[in-house]
């Protein structure tokens, strides 16, 4: 049915190739292309057999003339932007130089200043709509998932939706004293910024993980929960009618905390540019040269992730409370596709957007977030490719 151009070959990249594969008939041809080419190679080799015909390309995306050069050689039917957040726009321009559909898991953000606002990419709505192009921004499960949970829950359960908790836990441990489940740079630039969170109508900023709870989630028991940013709020914000309040809670061990209050402590967490031996280096760069890969922690992490959405609001003027989640487990995606369950929960949900939008059941021309379009075939694809949700109308675990 369809070529994707597949760019990064990092952990979440890894998973969506994999899933990819396993729906030969929609992806017949990709290509992975990536900064490091070996990377691309060793998850070619690692599928080898599969029906999915498999090429590969050195690329650097942050250049468009040569993302537009790969479009033009390849040819394929979309581009799913799997590298990091920084390539966002110049994978956007190739897109739109060549008509071809785009897709990511994460906002743009410039490398020198931790911004996390979808402004510079909701800016091209207008030049993809007149290109009959369609991109589909945040297609990972936070965001992602979180959104489509938000769109079915406003679509099936409620006249009104007044607030959303969105709580994505982990309950997975790697036996490292101090890791991160996906890219390092992007993970700490996002976990040290200030927290933000919506209500009547403006934004409320917090100090960074300034706000806990402790909730008790199904299959992982209870957890400290803080608040963060977390950049769904600001579509869901303007995309859920009558919302009144949205936050986003993410759970860290006081292990991890206490690591990155010390590495912050000492500046390890600074974009600020210092000058090291004559050669200038950030900070936090070189703290990820020395941390583990994400990529690398499949075959040591083991419990379980829980993700969801705690939405209250009005259906046939009473009250409802619904708790949509999904729970992941982190050695059985690794017997999987051979990821841990953080890459496993973005790849796949970038596989299944993809998808949608190769079989043209997601597709306008212009600049999306995913809950813009019909949530049904997502929750439904979800429950068939490794995602399974569970629901519940009277959740024991609010505050
Ligand atoms: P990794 O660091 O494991 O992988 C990133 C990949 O992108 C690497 O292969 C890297 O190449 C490649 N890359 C980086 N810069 C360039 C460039 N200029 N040109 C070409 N390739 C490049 O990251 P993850 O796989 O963990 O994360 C990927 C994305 O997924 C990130 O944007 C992250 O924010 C997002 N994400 C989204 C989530 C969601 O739920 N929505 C959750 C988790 C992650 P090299 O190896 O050479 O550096």
């Amino acid at each position: 049915m369809g070529k994707a151009l597949i760019i990064g070959a990092g952990g979440v990249a890894s998973v969506a190739i994999h899933k990819c594969c396993q729906n030969p008939d929609v992806f017949e041809e990709i290509c992975i292309a990536s900064r490091t080419v070996e990377k691309c190679e060793a998850i070619k080799n690692k599928l080898a057999g599969s029906r999915t015909i498999i090429h590969t390309a050195q690329l650097d995306a942050d250049s468009t003339d040569m993302v537009i050069d790969l479009i033009k050689s390849f040819k394929p039917d979309i581009v799913m932007n799997l590298a990091l957040p920084y390539q966002d726009l110049t994978i956007m321009d190739a897109c739109l130089a060549t008509g071809v559909d785009y897709l990511d898991t994460a906002n743009y953000e410039p490398p020198d200043i931790a911004k996390f606002e979808y402004k510079w990419q909701w800016a091209y709505r207008e030049k993809f709509a007149q290109a009959g192009v369609t991109a589909l921004l945040g297609s990972g499960f936070d965001p992602g998932v979180t959104g489509i949970f938000c769109a079915y829950a406003q679509k099936h359960y409620f006249d009104e939706i007044h607030s959303i908790d969105i709580v994505d836990a982990n309950a997975g441990d790697h036996g490292y004293p101090f890791a991160t489940n996906f890219n390092p740079e992007i993970n700490i630039r996002e976990i040290t910024a200030n927290g933000r969170y919506y209500e009547n109508g403006s934004w409320v900023e917090t100090d960074p993980l300034s706000m806990k709870k402790v909730y008790d989630l199904p299959e992982i028991g209870p957890k400290s929960i803080y608040l963060m940013y977390h950049e769904e709020l600001e579509s869901l914000a303007l995309n859920i009618k009558g919302i009144k309040r949205i936050r986003f809670w993410m759970t860290f061990s006081d292990n991890y905390l206490n690591h990155l209050r010390v590495l912050e402590n000492v500046g390890m967490t600074s974009i600020e540019p210092i000058d090291f031996e004559g050669q200038q280096i950030i900070p936090l760069q070189f703290l990820k040269a020395v941390l583990p890969d994400p990529a690398s922690l499949g075959p040591r992490t083991k419990g379980k992730t829980n993700i969801g959405c705690i939405i209250q609001g009005i259906k046939d003027g009473k009250p409802r409370t619904y708790y949509v989640y999904n729970v992941c487990d982190h050695q059985e995606c690794y017997a999987e596709v051979g990821s841990q369950a953080i890459s496993y929960t973005t790849g796949v949900p970038a596989m299944i957007g993809a998808m949608l939008m190769l079989k043209g059941i997601w597709k306008k021309p212009g600049v999306f977030n995913v809950e813009e379009f019909d949530p049904d075939p997502f929750m439904e694809a979800l429950n068939k490719c490794g995602l399974p949700w569970q629901e519940n109308f009277s959740p024991t675990l609010l505050d």
